[in-house]
């Protein structure tokens, strides 16, 4: 699968600062950040088709059954999945798109997308995670320790990662991944087409459009 558009994939801990980084890229750059169906309830301030696009587990299920989910995966007990078409069509159009996913389903679409670059965000230590998740105050504590004996098991999966970026604050992990998305788009073999197919010498705009 080739595309026009760069497939980022960000995953961590829950308490990294994924969403927290997502919001910054977005703000100095036209990513489009894909939003996720998901079968959890709402948290206070979230909107639907905004945050989530909120449904029942039976809406969800048929969307699985329509194929209509580029992956998705059952996270703390809840259905998440990422809405292919718009993915897709932004991608055609030469939009670089983020994904916000687990690992579960950056797995999955490192089957389909080969080309997508995968970024996971590390807290600087565990404690600082634990205070992290707890200061979000929208955990029970049962919830609470979930996420953070989950946040032990997923660190073993970061060598299926390309980059890792350490979120010790937001500016300087922000930064890291604008210098990765920059250095990927150098990459020979995602311009290399576009070089050899130039017939009118090699200016900037037919290199990076
Ligand atoms: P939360 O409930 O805190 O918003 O998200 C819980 C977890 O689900 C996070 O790790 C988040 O990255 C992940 N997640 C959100 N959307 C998706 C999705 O579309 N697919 C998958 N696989 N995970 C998702």
């Amino acid at each position: 699968m080739s595309n026009k558009g760069i497939l980022i994939v960000i995953s961590g801990p829950s308490g990294a600062g994924k969403g927290t980084i997502c919001k910054a890229l977005l703000e100095k750059n036209q990513y489009y950040l894909s939003i996720s169906a998901t079968t959890r309830k709402p948290r206070a301030g979230e909107v639907d088709g905004v945050n989530y696009y909120f449904m029942d587990r039976d809406e969800f299920e048929n969307k699985i059954k329509e194929d209509d989910f580029l992956e998705c995966a059952e996270v703390y007990g809840n259905l998440y999945g990422t809405p292919r078409s718009k993915v897709q069509a932004m991608l055609d159009s030469g939009k670089d798109v983020i994904l916000e996913i687990d690992i579960q389903g950056a797995l999955k679409v490192k089957d389909k997308i080969e080309d997508g670059v995968f970024i996971f965000i590390l807290p600087p230590s565990m404690e600082e995670l634990k205070q992290r998740i707890i200061k979000r105050g929208s955990e029970t504590p049962q919830s609470l320790m979930t996420r953070f004996k989950s946040a032990y098991q997923e660190i073993n999966y970061i060598s299926t990662y390309n980059y890792a970026v350490v979120n010790n604050t937001v500016s300087d992990a922000v930064n890291k991944i604008e210098s990765i998305l920059m250095a990927e788009r150098c990459r020979v073999d995602r311009i290399k087409e576009k070089i050899l197919d130039s017939k009118e010498g090699l200016i900037h705009e037919q290199l990076y459009d």
